[in-house]
């Protein structure tokens, strides 16, 4: 089944499933109402937002010097700084570092880029056990399930599923309250942290000018991620630098505000490389990946290159009418709802993915509480241009083919009716969008058939 006709079904499934619609309504309602409350703290929040993209856009017209700096920085720093092109090379050096540590077991805070590399998955498949501690990724990691929202991963489940899920995999009451369920994930929480040869966190922003990682977070997790393990591995998307630190007053407010409705995140920490000789608590290496995985593509195209302006704040998903009926998991992809629509064709297969930039009504509430100013459904129709540009192209080619065996008559009676049943049911995706097909062909030729009743 492609991947389109499989979103068509999920979203006609998830759209009319009222529990589903109740639960992601409940959570929203109390976003929406902490969000009106951070953005009012704002004297001139379209000040703060302009800025802000005025500094992502000098970010990316300045990008490979900046990240230049930023590995100088960080290595005079101590901390170590690898490149990788994709995922695949990212997750071989870092298993080769991990091993190089000889790691059974870390600790993660959460992170959209490893979610990208699938990184949990392959660490898995080599026997080291990696634990989430972000509350909501902990929930969806224990749940098998991935994250439903960059920024709360298990906002599809209510109280109440989470104690039914604990109760079945901890055996707990599965009536503890929110309370109890926090403390309870709080303390089984804590030996990991303790035990754990290596702790990976990702980065909120990269700062090019000190060579420090900021990390923002609610739960105390990612610091203790970050200085608990022996070694602090940090993964990155490209996109991630910013100048220096005195940008964070403007960013660490903004994504606070637009993430939670917070005047500033809980924890808002910066990593200046490993322990030095003089501190007592840190890790004793840290080590920084820099991730391209297709990023370096959107950067060369003049117009998705806005889209690298994203802070990952999660503002366009809850104001997306679509992602609020249809859910996370029906994009199938890492990042959904309106700015996922924009980049996970370009991340993932094209050909095969490009249906999300559909998947909008172009309302424009997106454009309207993007902190950073990205044109998301400016982005959305360029996507269905290229989608446009690229079917045509298809069309034309199989037509092509199609053409030549149309034409053949030796080439059209040489096949049964069914195996050119089979064939057109196989080019019926290139040809057309939305599931349609060619209606099957009959089991003998009309020259065939023409034959056989001149003969009676
Ligand atoms: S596109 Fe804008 S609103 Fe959406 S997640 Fe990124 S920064 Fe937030």
């Amino acid at each position: 089944m492609s991947k389109h006709t499989t979103f068509k079904k999920d979203a006609a499934r998830v759209a009319p499933d009222l529990t589903h619609r109740r639960i992601i309504r409940y959570n929203m309602s109390r976003y929406d109402a902490a969000v009106d409350r951070g953005k009012e703290r704002y004297s001139d929040l379209e000040l703060a937002k302009n800025r802000a993209s005025a500094v992502k856009k000098y970010v990316l017209q300045h990008l490979p010097d900046l990240l230049m700096q930023f590995e100088k920085k960080a290595q005079s720093n101590g901390a170590e700084v690898y490149w990788a092109e994709n995922s695949e090379q990212l997750i071989e050096q870092l298993i080769d570092l991990l091993n190089s540590e000889q790691c059974q077991q870390l600790v993660k805070s959460k992170s959209m880029v490893t979610e990208e590399i699938e990184l949990n998955k392959h660490l898995e498949k080599v026997g080291i056990e990696s634990v989430e501690t972000d509350l909501g990724e902990f929930i969806v990691q224990v749940a098998g399930e991935k994250p439903y929202h960059i920024v709360t991963p298990a906002m599809h489940k209510s109280k109440q599923d989470i104690a039914k899920l604990f109760n079945q995999q901890f055996k707990t009451d599965p009536d503890l309250s929110a309370e109890e369920l926090t403390a309870f994930v709080r303390n089984l929480l804590r030996d990991k942290f303790i035990n754990a040869d290596v702790g990976i966190t990702g980065a909120n922003f990269l700062c090019a000018r000190e060579g420090a990682v900021a990390v923002t977070e609610n739960e105390g997790n990612a610091y203790l991620s970050a200085s608990f393990p022996k070694l602090h591995v940090v993964i990155a998307g490209i996109e991630k630098v910013l100048p220096g630190i005195d940008d964070l007053p403007l960013f660490w407010p903004l994504l606070a505000a637009h993430g939670t409705g917070q005047q500033l995140t809980v924890y808002s920490n910066l990593f200046f490389g490993p322990k030095k000789a003089n501190e007592v608590d840190g890790p004793q290496r840290m080590v920084v990946f820099l991730l391209d995985n297709k990023r370096t593509e959107l950067y060369n195209d003049a117009h998705l290159q806005e889209s690298l302006k994203c802070i990952r704040c999660g503002a366009c998903l809850n104001a997306c009418p679509v992602y609020k009926n249809i859910g996370g998991y029906t994009y199938n992809a890492t990042y959904s709802g309106p700015i996922g629509s924009v980049i996970s064709p370009h991340f993932k297969v094209f050909s095969s993915f490009n249906h999300l930039s559909f998947a909008s009504s172009l309302c424009g509430k997106c454009n309207e509480v993007c902190p950073v100013k990205i044109p998301l459904t400016k982005l959305l129709l360029y996507n269905r241009q290229k989608a446009q540009v690229y079917q045509a192209n298809t069309v034309k080619a199989t037509n092509g083919i199609l053409y030549r065996i149309l034409n053949n008559r030796l080439l059209m009676s040489f096949a049964h009716g069914r195996i050119k049943t089979l064939l057109a049911a196989f080019l019926s995706p290139f040809l057309f969008r939305g599931g349609k097909k060619l209606p099957p062909f009959p089991s003998k030729s009309f020259s065939e058939q023409w034959k056989k009743n001149k003969k009676r």
